[in-house]
């Protein structure tokens, strides 16, 4: 909602990205599963880490730097204080762990700071929680510049064909000083490299950083691995992504029991907040 965004699309978007979760793998059985919006006291603690987080070290944030310049019509409140809403997002939970990739570190520190601050000033509530890092932490979108996003037109979607993936691999940027297949290439700053190490096993990863070096292998061939190894994982969950897509009163009903399950939780920290910070109902 920070950024302009069509109403009729909204609901639509939140079936479909809970359906490409949940055929993920984050099932009901393994998580609770939720849409924010549908917890009040994600933005009622927001509220109370706003009258503690000064606007100085929203401002510094990398994220809103590159937002606002991306959408200089609209830098709105939302905006600047979505990492506020983020800590709440985790804190109402008391998570200790928090897996993200690395452009969201940051984010995660200002969390830890934000709950000391409300730990000192009103006594010990929250955990200070911890990054969770992947294997392939930085996964870059296919221009091998910016993260993955709809807007820039960088994105593979878990949604999308087997050709349009396959076309948008095959056209990504690589090691750009390798301009002919005769150059040798650097993995290392590669973002094509880089999603192997999500997908690709050890000995491919071996073969091709080895064979990349010294040119035995051109990057067509090496993005052919990859999309082998990418589609393998990606078919299947298409699969299961559509099942639920077409049974959408199930992908609602999980949703709806999810957000009554985390009300059990938010409901009980909030009350704690409003009681340490003196705010509770008579
Ligand atoms: Fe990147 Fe693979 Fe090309 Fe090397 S061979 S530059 S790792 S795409």
């Amino acid at each position: 909602m920070t950024i302009e965004y069509d109403v009729s699309e909204m609901r639509e978007r939140i079936i479909k990205t809970a359906a490409i979760n949940f055929a993920s793998g984050l099932t009901p059985d393994r998580c609770i599963f939720f849409v924010q919006s549908h917890v009040k006291e994600h933005a009622e603690l927001a509220w109370i880490f706003n009258c503690i987080t000064p606007i100085g070290e929203l401002e510094r944030m990398t994220q809103f730097k590159m937002k606002a310049q991306q959408h200089r019509a609209n830098v709105n409140m939302g905006l600047l204080d979505y990492p506020v809403l983020q800590a709440a997002d985790i804190l109402l939970y008391k998570a200790e762990f928090v897996p993200v990739g690395e452009d969201q570190v940051q984010h995660v520190e200002l969390t830890r700071d934000i709950a000391r601050r409300f730990n000192n000033r009103f006594g010990e509530t929250f955990p200070l929680p911890d990054v969770l890092l992947s294997d392939a932490p930085k996964i870059l979108g296919t221009d091998g510049k910016s993260k993955m996003s709809k807007s820039m037109n960088n994105y593979i979607g878990l949604l999308e064909s087997e050709d349009v993936i396959w076309e948008k691999i095959r056209t990504a940027v690589t090691d750009e000083n390798r301009k002919r297949r005769s150059d040798p290439g650097n993995p290392s700053i590669c973002n094509i490299y880089t999603i192997h190490t999500a997908f690709s096993s050890p000995e491919e990863l071996d073969m091709i950083d080895r064979e990349c070096r010294k040119a035995g292998i051109g990057c067509i061939d090496c993005k052919k691995i990859l999309m082998k190894n990418l589609w393998k994982e990606i078919a299947p969950i298409q699969e299961k992504a559509k099942e639920f897509l077409n049974n959408e009163n199930e992908v609602k009903d999980i949703l709806r029991d999810g957000a009554k399950k985390c009300k059990q939780i938010s409901e009980s920290v909030m009350a704690e907040v409003k009681e340490k910070t003196g705010i509770s109902p008579f």
